[in-house]
């Protein structure tokens, strides 16, 4: 029988992103399906901590073997700014837009506009505890460009593109992002056989 797994979110983008990657290799649950509604604390001080905490919560209370994943988009010449605190960079309110606007202005006098996804994923399984990170380094350019994605991506050059993630759309920024990169490690370690 295909292996069954919770992975701890319900962000419909990662959803699709994680499932078009695992393909049918196994049954990805997410937190809905399982009816956990409730919001999991994130109160770590770093990605990692994160991803543990997430992962940690829904073994604890619903028993699964379960992975979840933290990201933050890290900005050199901003001391890796905003990083654990991505989504909430600009106010709680959680708004894309206004966190983009944000980082667009502090890099405005910075000559050195580099900068990385990192994606760390925790995973428990059979009670021990795992951590894959997947990174693609890139730079932020001036102004916001493409439709496609969440997130930073309209703002984010991936190195050796001329497109940012936004214009590159879903297909190739699946293949190289780096929560690609952090699921293709989950994949070998859950599977190396394939
Ligand atoms: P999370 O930990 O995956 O929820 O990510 C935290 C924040 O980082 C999100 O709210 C987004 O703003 C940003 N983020 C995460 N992944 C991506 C991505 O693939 N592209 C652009 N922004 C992302």
């Amino acid at each position: 029988m295909m292996k069954q797994i919770v992975f701890a979110t319900n962000n419909k983008h990662k959803l699709e992103e994680v499932k078009s990657i695992f393909r049918d290799s196994l049954n990805i649950l997410s937190l809905n399906d399982i009816n956990c509604h409730e919001d999991i604390p994130e109160t770590g001080m770093t990605i990692e901590e994160n991803a543990l905490l997430k992962a940690r919560y829904i073994k604890e209370k619903y028993g699964y073997d379960c992975f979840a994943d933290d990201t933050g988009l890290e900005v050199k010449s901003l001391n890796n700014e905003p990083g654990v605190y991505s989504a909430r960079y600009a106010g709680e309110e959680h708004d894309s837009e206004k966190n983009m606007q944000k980082v667009l202005k502090n890099l405005k006098d910075k000559s050195d506009r580099s900068a990385c996804f990192r994606t760390c994923i925790a995973l428990i399984i059979e009670e021990k505890e795992y951590l894959f990170e997947g990174k693609i380094q890139g730079n932020i350019i001036p102004q916001k460009k493409g439709e496609s994605g969440f997130g930073y991506d309209p703002i984010f050059m991936p190195e050796g593109y001329t497109k940012t993630f936004a214009e590159l759309g879903n297909d190739i920024k699946n293949q190289i992002s780096h929560r690609a990169l952090a699921i293709k490690k989950l994949i070998n370690f859950l599977q190396p056989t394939q």
